[in-house]
């Protein structure tokens, strides 16, 4: 049992079975990378096709924020956020029904936002530049922070599947975001487990995995590593090297290195593995200041099955040490 387990406070399990274990070109032909980039004229996300969503809360152009009306819609943009056309909850109450929990069911009311992170429909994001992925994640934080500010909301889940294999219905680049009236169960075990602890177990982390062998690189205001408990080959979180709660805390600094880090995670899936499905997640508390914002990057390159359901428990073929020297671009002695 390794040291640093002591410092991965959640009460989560993984089995790495390298036995197991394939090169990382092998997971790219397996998964055939996200699907070719087509332009489909259907596409609803793309400009020109504005009338096909829902107005647009929030369109960006130019750096400034503008909205749609029913009538008129915005035209020339670089960022939209509108709701969802298919929204798994609404502010409509009864809706859908919220089920579980100590209440049993309650009416699905919530948001569910669709954020359109580009006109040009095909565009990766492992493609946007730097000042592109800065003014992504400051789209972010005006988002959450719009939900935040709602009484009934308690979190905000915000999101992005890339890839059929990551559950995304349309190759045009977006993100989602779910704002819930209730803590969802994960972050009230993480909550309680944080609250055991004397010290942000987050800010421990980042200082140890800095020294480790699953450290993947460093920005000014980030670090990237592969945790020592990953649920599949590569995952990796990123960690705003200050202790901050949410995204509305972030100042335009730490979200340019939010921002830096996830091209840079992007580009090495898209070099190790060929452009893999993945899906990337917030994990951020906007009224709790004992947390710690963290991102977390999955390619889909493995499958929850049968044991993984049955168990909780993953079995990953690759270990996140040497996923991480592989995502640092480490010249490997068996390539
Ligand atoms: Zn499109
Ligand atoms: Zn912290």
């Amino acid at each position: 049992m390794s040291e640093i387990r002591k410092h991965y406070f959640l009460p989560e399990y993984c089995i790495i079975a390298e036995g197991r274990a394939k090169r990382p070109s092998e997971f790219a032909a397996e998964t055939g990378g996200a699907e070719p980039e087509t332009r489909p004229t259907h596409c609803a996300f793309c400009a020109g096709s504005e009338e096909k969503t829902p107005p647009a809360g929030s369109v960006y152009k130019e750096g400034r924020i503008f909205a749609d009306t029913k009538e008129k819609r915005v035209r020339k943009w670089d960022f939209r956020c509108f709701q969802n056309l298919f929204p798994a909850l609404s502010p409509i109450p009864a809706f859908s029904e919220l089920s579980g929990g100590e209440g049993g069911s309650s009416p699905g009311f919530g948001f569910h936002e669709v954020i359109v992170e580009s006109p040009v429909h095909g565009k990766k994001l492992s493609d946007f530049s730097a000042a592109e992925l800065s003014e992504l994640m400051q789209v972010y934080r005006d988002r959450v922070c719009h939900y935040r500010a709602h009484e009934n909301i308690r979190y905000v889940s915000l999101f992005k599947n890339s890839g059929g294999a990551a559950g995304a219905s349309l190759d045009h680049p977006h993100s989602q975001l779910l704002a819930l009236p209730l803590l969802p169960p994960l972050l009230k075990t993480e909550l309680q487990a944080i609250g055991n602890e004397e010290k942000c177990p987050y800010c421990i982390l980042l200082e140890k995995e800095k020294e480790s062998t699953r450290f993947i690189r460093e920005n000014r205001e980030c670090v990237a590593f592969t945790p020592y408990c990953s649920k599949s080959p590569f995952e990796v979180w990123i960690l705003p090297k200050k202790h901050v709660n949410y995204l509305g805390d972030c100042s335009k600094e730490i979200l340019s290195g939010l921002g830096e880090m996830i091209g840079y995670v992007l580009n090495s899936y898209g070099k190790v593995l060929g452009n893999p499905a993945y899906n990337y997640m917030f994990y951020q508390l906007f009224d709790a200041p004992e947390y710690h914002l963290n991102l977390r990057l999955l390619p889909r390159i493995s499958l929850v099955a049968g044991f993984e359901l049955n168990t909780g428990i993953y079995i990953n073929t690759v270990s996140p040490e040497r996923a991480a020297s592989y995502l640092r671009g480490d010249k490997l002695p068996e390539e």
